[in-house]
């Protein structure tokens, strides 16, 4: 029996199995490269599928199908990490560690994937090319550029990526996924403003940085409402903003941090103009600044040709009717996107939201629940993409 065949069928023998490992993952929960405990058993199930494993970045793991023909090379990936969250759910496998939660779904990401790759490689005799499981830690704080860096691209060299999020937002049962921009690039920025301290009965003696704090928030937001085209989603949120001890004490600094996030490839212009008007309006006030910024995640924009294939496997799993192809664009992060800056790729979203079941909470809420019905839908598009990649590969 060919694997198209017998899929939803294999899928649903493994259900329990997928469950299950949801849960235990759920119930322990490890933050961004610190997932030993995830990634030892993740590597353990695969080792006992028959795929060759390796590490990166200590609590990365790499599976390696090889099928009928070596080439070409897809990478599927999930993501193991967990939040700083203390759990406020009513679920019998709560978290058991104190202050963490798998409050994003990666718990369900995780279990897909190595059921899929159990599946896949049950039929490596029909794959023609290589599978490359990536379950990658830290996915939260970056980790993707860090497992590129250590080589994951390579060794077999990736050709292509597919990547998905079980996403709340999105009714369950419902797949979504769009060409181009899909989510944000983000950049985390740190300012320190550098008045002069005084009395707060002669400010005019000091350089107050609250005063010149607030004018600096009120000037930047001109960038996303009158320097950058409005059709081009651009962000600037402020996140923290400190200063000051004492009513009658005029501070000598202040702190701020907060997000600057773009949903098209003009985000170096824009973190140049932050810091023109940061620069000019710190003049007007006599005071001095510093600021540093740091990626966050890169523009996620998927590929023509892999969104069409995802599209192709989400109506075979789905059905056409639950193919969601707009307004799906968020300004959340994503650090698939540094894969998908080397290779082709498509990044999906399958849909667990459904409010009778209370699966309906915003990602790295307290209450973030998942619908596990879905989960055997996410394994699914995994298979089926591997399949339509390969079938386009051969043509
Ligand atoms: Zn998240
Ligand atoms: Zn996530």
């Amino acid at each position: 029996m060919e694997l198209k065949d017998v899929l939803k069928k294999e899928i649903e023998s493994l259900a329990e199995e997928l469950i299950e490992l949801r849960r235990d993952f759920h119930q322990h929960p490890e933050l961004g490269f610190q997932e030993f405990r995830t990634s030892k058993i993740v590597a353990e199930y695969l080792r006992e599928c028959g795929i060759d494993v390796e590490m990166v970045a200590e609590t990365g793991v790499v599976g390696v199908l090889k099928g009928k023909s070596a080439e070409p090379v897809l990478m599927l990936r999930a993501d193991l990490d967990a939040l700083p969250i203390e759990e406020k759910t009513d679920v019998p496998f709560k978290s058991v560690y104190d202050g963490k939660m798998h409050a994003c779904g990666h718990d369900g990401h995780t279990a897909m994937l190595m059921i899929a790759a159990k599946i896949l490689a049950k039929h490596r005799e029909e794959l023609e090319g290589t599978i490359k499981f990536v379950f990658q830690p830290n996915e939260e704080d970056a980790g993707a550029a860090i497992i590129i860096e250590e080589g994951v691209m390579e060794n077999p060299k990736v050709d292509a990526a597919l990547g998905l999020h079980l996403w709340t937002p999105l009714q369950s049962g419902k797949i979504g996924i769009t060409a181009g921009p899909l989510m944000a690039s983000s950049y985390y920025f740190w300012l320190t403003i550098k008045g002069k301290g005084g009395h707060g009965g002669a400010p005019h003696l000091a350089v107050d940085p609250i005063f010149c704090g607030k004018e600096i928030m009120n000037a930047l937001q001109s960038i996303q409402t009158r320097e950058q085209d409005v059709l081009k989603p651009t962000l600037i949120n402020f996140g923290q903003f400190h200063a000051g001890t004492n009513p009658i004490i005029i501070s000598h600094q202040a702190e701020m941090a907060g997000s600057v996030r773009c949903l098209h490839d003009e985000d170096a212009r824009i973190r140049k103009r932050f810091e023109e008007i940061v620069s000019h309006v710190c003049n007007m006030y006599g005071a001095e600044y510093e600021l540093t910024f740091k990626c966050g995640n890169e523009l996620l924009d998927n590929d023509p040709d892999m969104t069409e294939l995802v599209k192709r496997s989400a109506v075979e799993a789905a059905g056409e009717t639950n193919l969601v192809e707009s307004d799906l664009t968020v300004m959340l992060g994503e650090d698939f996107a540094s894969f998908a800056n080397v290779v082709p790729s498509a990044f999906c979203f399958v849909g667990v939201g459904d409010a009778t079941k209370s699966t309906n909470m915003p990602h790295h809420h307290p209450e973030f629940k998942l619908d596990e019905d879905v989960l055997p839908l996410g394994v699914e598009m995994h298979v089926r993409g591997a399949m339509a990649y390969f079938e386009k590969f051969q043509k």
